[in-house]
């Protein structure tokens, strides 16, 4: 089979790169340990912090997709028999539970309103009630389209004695975060979603109260290849083998990220609020309504009611057959009711907007 075909991305990931960081991944290959290689890890590791806002030491790409930084996040900070707090309102969420329990914590839930986000309250009740080590919640839940506000919950959780973990998969170049500012602990992300870059690497960072929990661990981490202390052996000074970095992908997220401080922060999630409002009007003007509640809806996801009488399955695959338009289904319980579709990254852009309405318009 020909690869590739020509298709706009406007799921829920990967998006549509950016051309250069496309072109960039052609370029011939370098040794993981020659020195000109090393320079352009640095120079990631310096991107990295700017993007995350933090001045964290332990900040790399950890070689795998967003599911290998939440590996490498849960289980790098919990210990077997040790407490988790997962605020869970979706499929993500959800997922933070079963990695925690591979690791052998034990986990307490926190459930939220599909659709809706957790307030300080809610959260600040169930850290009194279950005296958590490390409390997890996703800050763009994919699966339903909510941002969760993070304001505050740093200190709370620090009050409690709780180190703070969050998900910024989806987040991460699209909406405001700083991981300095927040009191994050440990943060991961993956670079085919708001990066703009193709899957293949994980954004992780993690405070240096992070990192003195991790230090002082009874055993080390059960996964020798996403055991961060490891790790640092790598991208840390030393720069000694730890496995063989995925040279041409960590190419493509230094020119993507590159392009995402060029951009400026501010002026990107600028961008992406503004597209995703773009489509909200046009979507509205098709009787489409959004599953998300008002108040907490992700600029880079949006996750939206299926008309009623109108097969899911049908719709998108016109869109991807005749107009090379992928859009995402529902995941969990929304599978057959709501469709997601995603402005992230170099894809959200108004042409993107205007090629998705058109082509709903015909299909509807
Ligand atoms: C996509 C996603 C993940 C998993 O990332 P993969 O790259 O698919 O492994 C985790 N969390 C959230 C919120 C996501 O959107």
């Amino acid at each position: 089979m020909a690869i590739p075909f020509p298709r706009l991305l406007l799921g829920p990931g990967p998006s549509e790169p950016h051309p250069d960081v496309l072109a960039i991944q052609q370029k011939p290959l370098l040794g993981h340990l020659d020195p000109d290689f090393l320079q352009i890890m640095s120079e990631t590791q310096v991107l990295l912090r700017q993007v995350f806002q933090t001045k964290n030491d332990v900040t790399l790409a950890v070689s795998g997709t967003g599911m290998a930084g939440m590996e490498c996040v849960l289980t790098n900070l919990l210990e077997p028999g040790q407490k988790l707090l997962v605020c869970t309102a979706g499929f993500f969420g959800d997922r933070m539970i079963n990695v925690a329990q591979r690791a052998g914590a034990e986990v307490a839930v926190l459930r939220g309103e599909w659709g809706n986000c957790f307030t300080l309250a809610d959260i600040e009740k169930a850290l009194v009630e279950h005296q958590p080590a490390v409390l997890a919640i996703v800050q763009a839940e994919t699966s339903t389209g909510v941002l969760q506000p993070l304001e505050g919950l740093g200190e709370l959780c620090h009050k409690h004695r709780c180190l703070l973990a969050v998900d910024a998969v989806t987040s991460l170049g699209t909406s405001p975060l700083d991981v300095d500012g927040l009191q994050i602990d440990a943060i991961y992300s993956g670079s085919q979603k708001g990066l703009g870059c193709p899957p293949g690497l994980a954004p992780v960072s993690f405070s240096t109260q992070a990192m003195d929990r991790i230090k002082a661990r009874k055993k080390p981490a059960q996964s020798y290849y996403l055991d961060v202390v490891e790790l640092m052996k790598y991208w840390g000074p030393d720069r000694g083998y730890h496995h063989t970095a995925p040279i041409s992908s960590v190419y493509a997220l230094h020119t993507g990220l590159k392009l995402v401080n060029d951009e400026g922060l501010q002026a990107r999630w600028k961008r992406h609020v503004q597209n995703k409002e773009l489509l909200k009007a046009g979507l509205s003007r098709l009787g489409i309504t959004y599953f998300t509640q008002e108040h907490c809806q992700a600029p880079a996801l949006s996750a939206v009611n299926i008309p009623a009488g109108l097969d899911d399955m049908t719709i998108r695959k016109r869109l991807l057959n005749d107009f090379g338009i992928e859009i995402g289904g529902g995941l969990g319980a929304l599978k057959g009711k709501a469709w997601r579709i995603g402005l992230m990254g170099y894809g959200s852009r108004p042409e993107n907007v205007d090629k998705l309405l058109a082509a709903l318009a015909k299909c509807l």
